[in-house]
């Protein structure tokens, strides 16, 4: 992991900047490589990522897993995070307050790892990352490129999991990230992933 990525990821484990630190297990910083291509974005942890210190690893995971597996992806291909590191209560909606809290280290955890896609995964994660005019029911498969980065709002796994339209809608949408991606490798076959830190500044600014 870049060491950059590695102290932020440190400083989220040890982060009271907001009131989800007090009834946090553990904090949820995100895994996976540091120069993926493809990031996704969820809530916050729930009870069994709070335990275990890792996103995704419950129920809404093993579906996120089926869905990268049905693009021929793997969970080792790609990063994912939230919006919040840390647990809310009850598995309550994060507040605003927290996300706005939050919100840095999913900044720059994105301009570290500098992906050429970000998945935000249900309307909260969609309108951290995009606007709040945005949500879920209305721009899911939807891409929208700022910059260098093509966002794709999708609904919920933790959603589709339970409502056989919205798993079919998600399976769908799962083949527009393949076919993103597919355009990407095109586009930049031999791109190399890495660019300088200063190269990554500029093109954070132009769409935060
Ligand atoms: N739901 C989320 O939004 N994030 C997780 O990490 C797990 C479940
Ligand atoms: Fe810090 Fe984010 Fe956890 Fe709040 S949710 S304590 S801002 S890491």
């Amino acid at each position: 992991m870049s060491s950059e990525l590695q102290l932020i990821h440190s400083e989220i484990l040890q982060c009271t900047k907001c009131e989800l630190h007090k009834s946090r297990k553990n904090a949820v910083p995100g895994e996976g490589p540091y120069d993926a291509r493809i990031m996704f974005v969820g809530e916050g942890p729930g009870q069994n990522e709070d335990e275990q210190g890792r996103p995704f690893v419950g129920a809404a995971g093993k579906f996120l897993t089926e869905l990268l597996e049905s693009i021929g992806l793997k969970r080792s291909d790609v990063f994912i995070t939230n919006i919040v590191k840390c647990r809310p209560p009850n598995n309550r909606a994060p507040r605003k307050s927290e996300i706005e809290a939050c919100n840095p280290y999913l900044q720059s955890q994105i301009r570290l790892i500098n992906p050429r896609i970000v998945c935000a995964l249900g309307t909260p994660a969609i309108t951290t990352l995009m606007g709040d005019e945005y949500s879920a029911s209305r721009f899911h498969g939807k891409p929208f490129t700022k910059g260098e980065v093509t966002f794709l709002p999708m609904y919920h796994p933790a959603a589709a999991l339970y409502d056989a339209s919205l798993k079919e809608t998600i399976f769908h949408d799962f083949q527009i990230l393949k076919k993103l991606s597919e355009n990407e490798e095109a586009l930049h076959p031999d791109a190399p992933k890495s660019v300088e830190s200063s190269e990554k500044k500029q093109t954070l600014e132009k769409w935060v």
